[in-house]
């Protein structure tokens, strides 16, 4: 079956659901049959190698999930999509007639590993949808993507999330701006949004989906499992097949509206990638008062003062070095970096002074 899910006859929005593993025959096939039934779905998926952070947790049940594919594509009609994290996948994959191949976060962020899963599918039209690097790298998400145009085959891109250090109400935060960036430098490249890897919980799925719809996203890949409490894998974050159609229904799809002219599309974009900057922009400079809190802590048990000179003109002076590289006036710079140093006295007095009141 030839699949033109990314080009002529692309459904918009594409949606792609299914449980974040195959677990059993029975599971893939009621899970396919509820989402046919909700007429919302166009592609169902299954890991059936599962990339686990730890060993020990469930791995996928390997190629005996094909087979479940199989039947459940020739019951339902939907054509399926598996995750492929080395050759021997893709080799599995196209011996069983999997209609598109994704390849996963944890593959994305390996150059040797991409090019290998390309070459692999040389001369063959089956299309690849590339899950964004686990890192914020937008070079290594665009390197995969050229990899994998330069062979040929048809290519989608999935925003699922960047990997964070800090805490986040996310599983892995959006980062908006940096599939924005992507879809701005290859407007004509399909770009999918993974509410459920993002989120990892149900409660934000449909925020992050009409999140994406606004920006223009071109689908959603939702995790769906019969009974998602007692998924083998991202339990947490999967739902049922008529809770997707539900989450669906709820969905705002501003696309087709005449009263959104192209233009407003693209400042409402500009917009929300502002939004996201300053979202991360207040959360590193909630990051920096920590550290100035601890660094009270430590002054106040070795009688230190909070004003030392010295250091307050290193930091003026790596700031103001920097102010051409990033565009930012001398002017700006002294003034960000004298409310920075207002609110960091502030903290480090109040660490200071507690118990002395
Ligand atoms: C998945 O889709 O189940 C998966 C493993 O996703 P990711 O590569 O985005 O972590
Ligand atoms: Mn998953």
């Amino acid at each position: 079956m030839s699949i033109h899910l990314f080009d002529t006859d692309f459904h918009n929005p594409l949606i792609i659901s299914g449980p974040c593993s195959a677990e059993t025959a029975k599971q893939v096939m009621d899970t396919a049959i509820l989402l046919k039934k909700t007429a919302k779905v166009h592609l169902l998926r299954a890991g059936v190698w599962k990339p686990r952070t730890k060993p020990g947790s469930f791995e996928g049940i390997g190629k005996a999930g094909f087979a479940w594919l199989t039947d459940a594509k020739k019951e339902t009609g939907l054509p399926v999509a598996v995750e492929v994290g080395n050759v021997r996948h893709v080799e599995e994959a196209l011996l069983n007639d999997i209609d598109v191949l994704w390849i996963g976060a944890r593959t994305t962020v390996n150059p040797f590993l991409v090019q290998e899963i390309a070459d692999a599918l040389v001369g063959t039209s089956t299309p690849v949808l590339i899950k964004n690097p686990i890192n914020p790298d937008l070079d290594l998400w665009i390197g995969a993507l050229e990899r994998f145009r330069n062979i040929g085959v048809p290519v989608g891109l999935v925003h699922r999330g960047f990997s964070t250090y800090s805490v986040s109400e996310y599983r892995n935060p959006p980062m908006w701006h940096l599939p924005l960036e992507v879809k701005r430098r290859f407007p004509e490249i399909k770009m999918i949004c993974d509410p459920s890897h993002i989120s990892g919980k149900r409660t934000m799925l449909k925020k992050i989906a009409q999140t994406s719809i606004d920006l223009d996203f071109d689908g959603l890949m939702i995790e769906t499992h019969i009974n998602p409490d007692d998924a083998w894998s991202d339990a947490k974050q999967q739902i049922t097949p008529q809770e997707l159609e539900f989450l669906l229904n709820k969905l705002v799809w501003r696309k087709g509206n005449s009263e959104i002219t192209e233009n407003n599309s693209q400042l409402a974009k500009l917009r929300e990638q502002i939004n996201q900057i300053d979202e991360e922009l207040l959360t590193l400079i909630g990051q920096r008062m920590k550290v100035a809190d601890l660094i009270g802590i430590y002054k106040k048990e070795n009688n230190i003062t909070i004003y030392q000179a010295e250091r307050w003109n290193e930091i003026l002076y790596r700031g103001l070095s920097g102010s051409t590289m990033h565009g930012l006036s001398e002017h700006f710079i002294r003034n960000y970096f004298d409310a920075i140093h207002l609110e960091s006295i502030e903290h480090q007095n109040r660490v200071m002074n507690e118990g002395n009141k």
